[in-house]
């Protein structure tokens, strides 16, 4: 790691710790030449096969560009979805693969999603499963209904953080 102030090819870790949602490390590094501090932040890598084939780096904006869409005139604010898109990265990295389809992304996304509005859910499931039918509807409100039905006759059903 080169030192940002004086180029020197050299950096020693003064302090190490772990991001709170545990998916990067932030090193304190100090140049033995000029002796400047400076952060550095690491990340294991995580790219997106793209349907086209092409691979490109993962990132929670593009997350969140996918279901934006989905989400129009719903009362979904951008903090929500930074919070989605954050629940699909750590659902994406829990597999600790390097590469994953853009596929997978889809599918993470679809838990989180439906627990943040259910119509956006459904919209988003609609394009994103390829929706063909009247019957692919009926069958994905009748799991939403389903669980509402949990919810209801369960009282020590866990609450929805
Ligand atoms: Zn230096």
């Amino acid at each position: 790691m080169h030192c940002p102030f004086c180029r020197h090819g050299d950096s020693r870790v003064i302090d190490s710790r772990t991001s709170d949602d545990g998916l990067s490390i932030r090193r304190r590094r100090q140049c033995p030449e000029c002796g400047k501090r400076f952060s550095t932040v690491e990340t294991a890598s995580l790219n997106v096969i793209k349907r086209s084939g092409a691979v490109e780096p993962f990132t929670r904006d593009k997350v969140v560009l996918g279901v934006r869409k989905a989400c129009q005139g719903r009362p979904v604010t951008d903090a929500d979805l930074a919070v989605l898109a954050q629940k699909v990265e750590e659902a994406v990295r829990q597999t600790g693969l390097s590469q994953i389809d853009a596929n997978e992304i889809g599918l993470a996304t679809l838990g989180p999603l439906r627990e943040l509005d259910e119509v956006a859910y459904l919209r988003f499931a609609s394009v994103y499963q390829a929706f063909d039918s009247l019957e692919d509807f009926e069958s994905a409100i009748a799991s939403l209904r389903a669980d509402h039905a949990d919810r209801a006759v369960d009282p020590a059903a866990p609450s929805e953080e």
